[in-house]
């Protein structure tokens, strides 16, 4: 079955490829995943909800209803316990509309200097649509608000980011080990089940 990834970002293509080959092991491929260039879709989907859930369920609905093709698509954030989930569904313009992860996580540590509750999480929701119904996947990594900024590696709020158990920040980890525990991964896992159990 072809299914529409609905994101512009080719690395999370590429991923969910990886894990769906991980879990196929030597079977046929039954699902053929798709980015929004190969269905010719060069707009800019609207992402107007203030909830994750809402904006993953915006665009899968959006790519269902105008092409008519089977889609799931994807929105993360971070929520901080001590600024009442903020950035969350706000993420990725934290500290305006450039996007800049610099100044995000700038943003994030002046925001928390001088607070001892560090918790934090991300979560990722996934919105799938198959023949019209709609299902909801969702994964947590819980972790707190490092000090300062470590590591070169990822990308976002991973360098202050630090999850449970771990004394290395997200940007410290190999994308191998990140995926592992990370929100996408488990929420990715959890749509991979669905789609080989039906
Ligand atoms: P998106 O919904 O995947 O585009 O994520 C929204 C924003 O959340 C991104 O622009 C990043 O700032 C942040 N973000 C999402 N996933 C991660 C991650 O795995 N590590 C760090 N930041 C992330």
């Amino acid at each position: 079955m072809d299914l529409v990834f609905a994101t512009n970002n080719l690395h999370k293509i590429s991923e969910i490829n990886k894990l769906l080959k991980q879990h196929l092991h030597n079977e046929n491929d039954l699902y053929k995943i798709l980015s929004l260039e190969d269905i010719k879709c060069f707009e800019d989907i609207q992402e107007t909800s203030n909830t994750l859930e809402g904006n993953a369920s915006e665009k899968s609905r959006y790519i269902y209803n105008k092409y008519k093709i089977n889609c799931f698509a994807d929105d993360t954030g971070l929520e901080i316990e001590a600024l009442d989930g903020k950035p969350g569904v706000y993420s990725a313009r934290y500290a305006g509309d450039e996007r800049s992860f610099e100044r995000n996580m700038n943003k994030v540590l002046r925001e928390l200097q001088g607070k001892t509750n560090r918790k934090a999480r991300f979560r990722t929701v996934i919105s799938l649509i198959i023949d019209g119904k709609e299902k909801l996947f969702e994964g947590i990594v819980n972790g707190i608000i490092i000090d300062e900024k470590r590591g070169e590696k990822g990308f976002g709020y991973d360098p202050i980011f630090q999850a449970e158990g771990y004394n290395i920040s997200f940007a410290e980890m190999s994308l191998v080990e990140k995926n592992k525990i990370s929100h996408r991964g488990i929420a990715t896992r959890k749509l991979i089940d669905y789609l080989l159990k039906s």
